[in-house]
């Protein structure tokens, strides 16, 4: 597989030391494909977009799809993101969107983020998913003074632009709700969204999808592709795919080479997670950090953290420019210091889990889900930003129904192709470009 990053973050043989795989480890296999089938629609991905696709494609429409995923579902960013199913999605500022594509447009992209978060909801009631459920909403957090009175704005905004219920939580409140940080002075609460554990969300959502009809094929690397007429021919190790669709869900695990005209439309890049031992009702009550709402601070590279049901704290941030692991460590060790340096009372607390994935960027900065209108019958689903929970959920059921001619709640501009990056072999450049640039604006501001 080609790809930007160090083999070692794309081996499926590379241990995942995420806690959540701790709490469930019963997962079932799924073998490998051994032999030729034939199927309407391939699908290329076992995370939340992959599952969602075929789960919705059973279940609503009858067609059971192949589902082909190179180690096992979940191993890509769902079984090992921080389980913030919550709006998101776009690194677009909502007002330069409403700017570039119009009101309309725009508030149809807000109704999708919303709706995502419940559709996940809808599911795990539905399929009566055990997900560890915590928090109502989430909370961004000025981690500045000088930066509350721009919240309090931004809050304003988005409801006289969206309807939203978004609404403003000073210091005092935030201490109330039991988020005390010395580092942290104000808030908006958004009551969209929630904390599940993407492990256990990822494998009952594959449960669901075997349930429902379609096939799904661990082990099993897409590693050629190709064409006979009108049909794809999808190339693993010990067998073959034929199918009229195919659907690349693949993320920020995308190859290069998995198909020679999608190369360059991505930009993979890491997260890191880091989690503590559990602890005492006592440690939490000295910091004044009681709340399982998940959070996150509104630098440019934000932390993203929550409290988790047996009392561990998660803290999440941006993972650095290589997944060599030496590198990846440093890294890990700056997002400890950053929740070191949030949580006083817990200096001294053990850390006993970090680990790092890959998220996936599209240079417009918004998702992408649709048909390739210059390569009939393929689709692709991807480019949440770093917050595909929900919304890898709902695109995969987006790309069910755009294969199906279901309803169609896209927003026009997400329905091309992530457009490719101009000389994408800089792409690495770029992002040193952004993390600079970014990091500058956090220290400015
Ligand atoms: C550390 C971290 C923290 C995050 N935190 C959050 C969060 O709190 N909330 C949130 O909403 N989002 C978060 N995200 C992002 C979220 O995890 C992703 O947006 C989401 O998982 C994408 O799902 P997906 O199904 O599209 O792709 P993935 O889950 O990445 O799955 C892609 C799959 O494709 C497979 N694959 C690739 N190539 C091939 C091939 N050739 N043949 C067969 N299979 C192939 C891979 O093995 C992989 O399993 C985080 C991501 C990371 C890495």
């Amino acid at each position: 597989m080609k790809h930007l990053y160090h083999p070692t973050a794309l081996d499926p043989a590379t241990p995942v030391p995420s806690w959540w795989r701790d709490t469930r480890t019963d997962a079932p296999d799924y073998p490998a494909l051994d032999g030729d089938v034939e199927s309407e629609v391939a699908i290329i991905g076992g995370g939340y977009t992959g599952l969602s696709a075929a789960y919705h494609l059973a279940r609503d429409h009858g067609i059971e799809a192949v589902v082909l995923e190179r180690a096992y579902p979940g191993w890509g960013g769902s079984g090992r993101n921080g389980g913030f199913c919550c709006m998101g999605s776009s690194k677009m500022p909502w007002h330069r969107m409403v700017g570039k594509f119009g009101l309309a447009e725009t508030q149809r992209f807000w109704r999708s983020q919303k709706d995502s978060v419940e559709l996940v909801a809808e599911i795990a009631t539905r399929e009566e998913l055990d997900i560890d459920r915590t928090g109502t909403g989430e909370i961004s957090l000025a981690h500045k003074p000088s930066l509350v009175d721009g919240l309090k704005e931004e809050a304003a905004y988005m409801a006289r632009t969206f309807g939203a219920r978004e609404t403003f939580v000073p210091k005092e409140e935030l201490v109330a709700q039991g988020l005390n940080s010395p580092g942290l002075h104000a808030g908006v609460a958004n009551p969209v969204g929630f904390g599940l554990n993407p492990w256990k969300y990822v494998t009952g959502l594959a449960a669901a999808t075997a349930k429902a009809g379609a096939r799904i094929f661990g082990n099993t690397e897409v590693i050629h592709w190709s064409r006979e007429r009108a049909k794809h021919v999808l190339t693993t190790p010990r067998g073959r795919v034929r199918a009229a669709k195919v659907l690349i869900a693949t993320a920020g695990y995308t190859g290069e080479d998995l198909h020679p005209d999608y190369a360059g439309r991505i930009l993979p890049a890491l997260s890191s997670i880091v989690v503590t031992r559990p602890m005492s009702q006592a440690e939490l009550d000295a910091q004044g950090w009681t709340s399982t709402t998940p959070v996150y601070d509104i630098r440019y590279l934000l932390h993203y953290f929550r409290l988790l049901p047996d009392g561990r704290m998660m803290f999440g941030g941006r993972g650095g420019l290589s997944a060599e692991p030496a590198l990846l460590r440093r890294q890990q060790d700056n997002i400890e210091a950053a929740f070191r340096a949030y949580y006083p009372a817990w200096r001294e607390v053990e850390i006993t889990y970090r680990w790092s994935g890959l998220l996936c960027l599209a240079q417009d900065l918004v998702p992408h889900v649709g048909a390739w209108d210059d390569q009939p019958g393929i689709y692709f689903a991807m480019c949440y930003h770093g917050n595909g929970v929900a919304m890898g959920t709902w695109s995969g059921r987006a790309a069910a129904r755009a294969m199906t001619g279901g309803i169609d709640e896209r927003p026009d501009f997400i329905r091309r192709p992530p457009p490719k990056f101009p000389l994408p072999f800089l792409r690495p450049l770029y992002l040193r470009g952004a993390y600079i640039g970014y990091g500058l604006r956090d220290s400015l501001s």
